[in-house]
């Protein structure tokens, strides 16, 4: 059960109006809402222990590398990883992804295949791109089917003994779907390629555990699941990150420095060059928190029964259709008016204090799909109510009145 009243006053921006009205946020698969207990932990570093971490001797130094150390550790617990030093701090999950392109580019040669989904965002998309080009390895895609599912019968038959990554998302940002990872880390382990996951959109509402899924990499944003921007993590499995060259050079990701050679520091600072986001990563480590003291249980229980609510009341708007109608999906609903541009449709909610997102969602691929320019697209948190289903089912209501 989810203490609603009580979450949602741990939000004062949920208290705002908007254009007059109260404000509805149902744009979390862009950025989540920020508790209180997470905005005083980011006052509290700036207020009294703001310093550099890992190089000073001063007390001030020290208490910001224990805490950013500390929020290190608490990740590594919530994605159950063996080993803290396979938690390495990023900007988000697209750095994520493209510190492991980069290393692969090293590693795999002409001829070899590079597999990625039809339902990824673009940078899952794109770095790989950038990959292929460089090394002569070819792209395949999983093709997805009109539910906004991964086809599974194709996509057995895309994994061969030339297959070296895949790279899928656990959660589609644009339709909500859960993909099958476990079948396709099974199929990848067959063939003996690395995947990785990006769980951008999952780590919000699914608690992974690395170990279970026996997965090589995982990226999260810590901006989608009641953190700051500019902050998240890759987990990496020790072995695999230990094979990837270093990313970027700077300070902190050194051994020894010469003129005639340099020797890199070992895990998982290697990979964390130049001064990180360090308020930003000791308020990850308190986001989640608040959402373990929730549970994620509890989350995916209630944001269920938002979808399915919110599924069935905008359906009674004749002419609308949703695209992603998976069994398996999160708290994603992506839809358009026959007729309507989603874009005009997103602004004149936006005037009722109603805020989605309009357009394509960085996954241009499954709008070229379904053969349309974009969606509407309403994404569900913990902290949302029916009611404000309610309040976007009517605006969606007048928007089409005043459009048609
Ligand atoms: N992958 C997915 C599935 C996403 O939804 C997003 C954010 N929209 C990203 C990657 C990129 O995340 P970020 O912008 O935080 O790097």
């Amino acid at each position: 059960m989810i203490a609603i009243d009580k979450i949602r006053k741990d939000f004062p921006i949920l208290s705002r109006k908007v254009n007059g009205k109260p404000l509805v946020y149902f744009d979390n698969a862009a950025t989540s809402q920020t508790p209180q207990q997470v905005i005083d932990v980011i006052v509290d570093y700036y207020q009294n222990y703001n310093a550099n971490i890992h190089r000073g001797v001063h007390s001030l130094s020290q208490e910001a590398t224990d805490a950013y150390e500390a929020a290190r550790e608490k990740i590594r617990a919530h994605f159950n990883a063996k080993h803290k030093e396979e938690i390495i701090f990023t900007a988000g999950t697209t750095h994520g992804i493209n510190l492991v392109a980069n290393g692969f580019a090293s590693l795999i040669k002409e001829g070899d295949e590079v597999l990625v989904s039809a339902l990824e965002h673009h940078s899952n998309i794109v770095p790989w791109q950038m990959l292929c080009e460089k090394t002569g390895a070819t792209l395949k895609v999983i093709p997805m089917t009109q539910e906004g599912e991964l086809d599974k019968l194709a996509f057995a038959e895309l994994f061969s003994e030339k297959t070296k990554l895949v790279f899928v998302n656990h959660v589609s940002n644009a339709l909500g779907t859960i993909n099958p990872i476990k079948e396709i880390i099974a199929k990848a382990k067959e063939v003996g390629a690395a995947v990785l996951l990006d769980g951008a959109q999952a780590a919000p509402h699914i608690k992974a555990d690395v170990q279970a899924l026996d997965v090589d990499f995982y990226v999260v944003s810590a901006h989608k699941m009641c953190g700051p921007t500019g902050v998240g993590i890759l987990y990496g499995k020790k072995e695999g990150l230990e094979k990837l060259p270093a990313y970027q050079g700077g300070g902190e990701m050194i051994d020894q420095v010469t003129f005639e050679k340099t020797t890199y520091a070992g895990l998982p600072h290697k990979f964390e060059a130049g001064t990180p986001n360090i308020c930003g990563g000791i308020a990850f480590g308190a986001a989640l928190d608040y959402m373990n003291d929730i549970g994620f249980d509890a989350i995916a229980a209630y944001e269920h029964e938002l979808l399915v609510y919110a599924t069935q009341e905008l359906l009674n708007i004749e002419g609308l259709r949703i695209y992603g109608t998976s069994a398996e999906k999160t708290a994603v609903i992506s839809f358009n008016i026959e007729g309507l541009h989603p874009y005009d449709i997103g602004t004149i909610v936006d005037k009722l204090g109603v805020a989605v997102r309009t357009g394509h969602h960085c996954a241009q691929p499954i709008m070229d799909y379904y053969k349309i320019p974009g969606t509407v697209r309403a994404s569900f948190s913990f902290y949302n109510t029916k009611e404000e289903i309610d309040v976007l089912v009517e605006s969606v209501k007048k928007a089409k009145m005043m459009l048609s």
